[in-house]
């Protein structure tokens, strides 16, 4: 399931083929995702020109010479692949592919000038699209309220430290709420709770500022790590599935249950619990 990092990997990997240029034609080929496309959808998008990539939390945001964004949220199983006909100008060789993976679930496909076409592939269909006037965006239900991104200057020990102060819940679900902080999801949560030291468990009202400094310090190194290790593998990409977005990382404590703590001088196991009905990996030896 794509997070943070991932999106941006997409982000990053999008905007040489979309930037500045203008959307021919948009094949619809179901009424919906998880939830259906906005009216018009097609018509709305034809003969606009992708003036900016950017992205909010999980959003994928472009901004469009109609006036209006496009907000593609990539569910569990999206993702955009790139191709070219011809002459496409400074397109990275390395992402562009002659065929996605099964086209039976191409459920959008973008047109655009110099012959770049950009399929959105969902087997899962969890994800969704939404059209919005860029000027009406702080009325759109799905950025209301998140909080600052990890890895920006909003996001701060001191912010963080304010946002626990009154909170009794267990710190990796404060972690996952989106007012807290903007994107992190489960894996990210877990992998900056060992880092910090800090137990998933800990009530977070209980984490004093040092430790929130840590702590904040440690989900912008693993989000800006993971972002990284996108950014590099984008060049595999050709090699492995076509796709944007999808790679391994390695991580320190999600998903090795049972192995040996990877923090210097631990000799603690990682192990798995469930919380609120999600897992959490962590070393009860070296995080408290
Ligand atoms: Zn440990």
């Amino acid at each position: 399931m794509p997070e943070l990092p991932e999106v941006e990997t997409v982000r990053r990997g999008l905007t040489p083929a979309l930037l500045g240029r203008k959307i021919l034609r948009v094949e619809q080929n179901r009424p919906n995702l998880r939830f259906p496309f906005p009216d018009d959808f097609s018509a709305r998008l034809s003969a606009a020109r992708v003036e900016q990539l950017d992205r909010r939390a999980k959003y994928l945001l472009l901004r469009l010479s109609s006036g209006e964004t496009l907000l593609s949220h990539l569910g569990m199983s999206g993702r955009f692949t790139i191709e070219t006909t011809r002459g496409a100008g400074p397109l990275p060789e390395d992402m562009v592919h002659a065929a996605p993976a099964n086209p039976k679930h191409d459920h959008v496909v973008f047109n655009l000038e110099d012959g770049v076409i950009i399929r959105y592939n969902d087997p899962r269909r969890f994800g969704f699209m939404e059209l919005y006037p860029t000027d009406a965006e702080s009325q759109v239900s799905y950025l209301t309220g998140l909080g600052p991104e990890p890895n920006s200057n909003g996001f701060s020990g001191v912010t963080l430290g304010e946002a626990l102060r009154d909170k009794r819940s267990p710190i990796k679900s404060a972690l996952l709420d989106q007012r807290v902080v903007a994107g992190l999801g489960n894996i990210y949560v877990c992998e900056a709770l060992h880092r910090s030291g800090i137990s998933p468990r800990r009530e977070s009202r209980t984490i004093p500022g040092k430790r929130a400094e840590r702590l904040a310090v440690a989900v912008r190194d693993v989000i800006n790590e993971a972002i990284e290790a996108g950014g590099s593998s984008l060049k595999d990409f050709a090699s492995t599935d076509g796709g944007l977005g999808y790679f391994q990382h390695r991580f320190r404590a999600y998903g090795r249950e049972n192995e040996s703590c990877l923090t210097p001088r631990c000799d603690g196991r990682v192990q798995r619990i469930v919380q609120s009905g999600r897992s959490t990996f962590y070393c009860a030896t070296c995080q408290r």
